[in-house]
């Protein structure tokens, strides 16, 4: 190999190579030795000159590097070096013993060319998808020991409690039951180093859920009873929500997952209240935003001011919500969605993006809801249009009456 790798380099010294037509060969500077064969009158040919390198420009991709092929004096092609620019360097980093490896294997320069313009284009476009290069890396340092590690770790959390999401044991689902039977789920994905460095974890919690106490002795059983015992700490929060949940008609969100801790609730004549609520506080009262016409929701803002005193902690949120609001929720039991979902006057929709119809008229015969954005385009093209500050004035375009509207930033 070594023989065919000198031959290969003295034979045909000023080609260009195949794989990077713009690399420029480099001669090792004459030795005086030959000046002197020269000036004797021997041939210029014969100037001793030895091709030492080959550089330039290389376009990889629509990237661009400056490469060198340094060609070792000893002429034998294993002991080339490729060198460049920082960011070539970069991009080969962590494939040193690739490249070490395809030059060893390559017959001669040219055969090593095109092998090293194959990884760096392969690199190229692994550098362009990030997701994909931690991917490809996070699955090449899996070994042997962990699978089996993991594997014998999911044993003792019990494989009635464990699904896999794919058969790299790289996403793995516990689910787990509280004690009212809702079943939660959490995705674990054990690190390549595992159990050295620990799992990282999702779960729909109100609150996020992190692993305490880790250390190299740590297992995912740990991590099944902490995720447990997580779900102790929300338990009120589920019941007093859930509640609500059953009882009033929650127009948002309207599939609530377990981390979400703000609804919705409508209330008579198209106005409706939304409640957040603090997970760590869960009876406390809550933050709450009411949404309607005028005339309906500033008599329910006085009504939880005079009444708040009465806000017992001890009751679930929407006993206390009905006492201090002084409002029965209108009940999927007795009232139908379409009677809460009034669709817009303008649009004759409901859902518009992420807006609700949320502004309302105040004519006690109309309280006819729209979109914010509907009502300002429609208000705008009327001639009686007004703007001053923050509120643009109007009529209602379904019962003529007065409108003002404040202008909000959009949710
Ligand atoms: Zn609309
Ligand atoms: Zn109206």
């Amino acid at each position: 190999m070594a023989t065919d790798n000198r031959s290969q380099l003295h034979c045909a010294p000023a080609l260009a190579l195949a794989a990077f037509p713009t690399l420029l060969p480099e001669y090792s500077a004459p030795t005086h030795e030959a000046f002197a064969i020269a000036l004797a009158g021997g041939s210029t040919t014969d100037l001793g000159q030895a091709l030492s390198a080959y550089s330039g420009i290389v376009s990889i991709k629509g990237r661009e590097f400056r490469l060198r092929l340094e060609l070792s004096a000893s002429t034998r092609l294993a002991d080339a070096v490729v060198e460049g620019c920082p960011a070539l360097v970069q991009l080969l980093s962590g494939c040193e013993d690739v490249v070490a490896q395809r030059i060893k294997q390559s017959v001669d320069l040219n055969a090593f060319s095109f092998e090293l313009r194959d990884l760096l284009e392969r690199l190229v476009d692994a550098a362009d998808r990030p997701a994909a290069t931690g991917y490809v890396l996070q699955q090449g340092l899996r070994s042997s020991e962990f699978y089996t590690r993991v594997i014998e770790e999911l044993d003792a959390v019990g494989w009635h409690n464990v699904s896999l999401e794919d058969d790299t044991l790289s996403n793995i689902r516990f689910t787990a039951r509280d004690d009212r039977q809702r079943e939660h789920s959490l995705i674990v994905q054990p690190h390549p180093q595992h159990p050295a460095v620990p799992p990282t974890c999702v779960a729909a919690l109100p609150e996020p859920f992190r692993i305490l106490r880790w250390n190299s002795a740590s297992s995912l059983s740990n991590v099944f009873q902490q995720f447990q015992q997580a779900l102790q700490r929300f338990q009120q929060l589920w019941d007093d929500l859930d509640e609500i949940d059953a009882n009033t008609w929650v127009l948002e969100p309207e599939r609530p997952t377990r981390d979400c801790c703000h609804r919705r609730m409508a209330l008579e004549h198209n106005s409706s209240v939304q409640i957040l609520v603090n997970p760590k506080a869960v009876r406390a009262v809550p933050e709450c935003r009411f949404l309607g016409a005028d005339s309906i929701v500033n008599p329910l803002r006085d009504a939880m001011n005079d009444n708040i005193s009465q806000w017992d902690e001890t009751k679930p949120l929407l006993a206390n919500l009905g006492i201090v609001l002084n409002v029965q929720f209108p009940s999927p039991a007795t009232v139908s969605r379409e009677e809460v979902t009034v669709a817009c006057g303008i649009c004759y929709s409901y859902d518009l993006g992420d807006s609700v119809p949320d502004k309302v008229c105040d004519g006690p015969k109309c309280r006819q809801p729209f979109h914010q954005a509907c009502l300002i385009e429609w208000l705008r093209g009327l001639p009686s249009f007004q703007q001053s500050f923050n509120t643009i004035f109007g009529e209602c375009p379904n019962c003529s009456k007065p409108m003002a509207i404040k202008l909000m930033p959009a949710r």
